[in-house]
C-alpha cells in the first residue's frame, strides 16, 4: 500500500484489529520512506482468505467448516452456541489480522486446539483425536497428559 503523503511504495502493518461491526479491519501503517503513519480500513470480504491443506491442495477459506468441527467436538457438551461463536470469531481475528493471504490449515488446528483446550476438556480431545489422526491408544493417552500436564 502506498504511503499517502511521499506516494512510496514500501509500508508496514503495526497493528491490526476488527472494527466492531466485525466486517472491517483497521490496520495502522508506516511508511519505511518518511515514518509518517495513517490509518486504513479494509473491508473482510475484499480479503480473501486461502487455506493450505495439508495435501497442499488450497481453498477459500469456509467459517462454517470451523463451526461444524467445533460442534461436532462439543456434542452434548455443557458449551453454548454462544461460545462456540466467540470462539470461532476470536479465531477468525487471529487469522485475518495475518497479513498473508494465505493460511495452513494445520495453523487453523491448532488455534481451534488451543481454544478448546481452556473451553472444554472433553471437546478438546475429540478434536485433537479427529485433527491429529491418532492411529492407536499410545498416541491418544500421549495427548491427554500432554493436556494434564
Ligand atoms: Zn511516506
Amino acid at each position: 500500500m502506498k504511503c499517502p503523503f511521499c506516494n512510496h511504495e514500501n509500508t508496514r502493518v503495526i497493528d491490526s484489529r476488527p472494527v466492531e461491526d466485525k466486517n472491517s479491519i483497521r490496520r495502522r501503517r508506516v511508511c519505511d520512506e518518511c515514518q509518517k503513519r495513517f490509518t486504513t480500513y479494509e473491508q473482510i470480504e475484499t480479503i480473501p482468505l486461502i487455506v493450505r491443506k495439508k495435501d497442499n491442495n488450497r481453498e477459500a477459506y469456509n467459517r462454517k467448516k470451523i463451526e461444524d468441527g467445533i460442534l461436532r467436538a462439543c456434542h452434548k457438551r455443557p458449551v453454548s452456541a454462544a461460545q462456540i461463536r466467540d470462539l470461532v470469531d476470536e479465531i477468525e481475528t487471529e487469522i485475518f489480522c495475518n497479513e498473508d493471504k494465505e493460511v495452513g490449515s494445520d495453523v487453523i488446528g491448532e488455534l481451534i486446539m488451543d481454544k478448546l483446550k481452556d473451553l472444554d476438556p472433553v471437546a478438546y480431545v475429540r478434536f485433537a483425536s479427529v485433527y491429529r489422526e491418532f492411529k492407536d491408544v499410545n498416541t491418544f493417552m500421549d495427548e491427554l497428559k500432554k493436556m494434564l500436564n
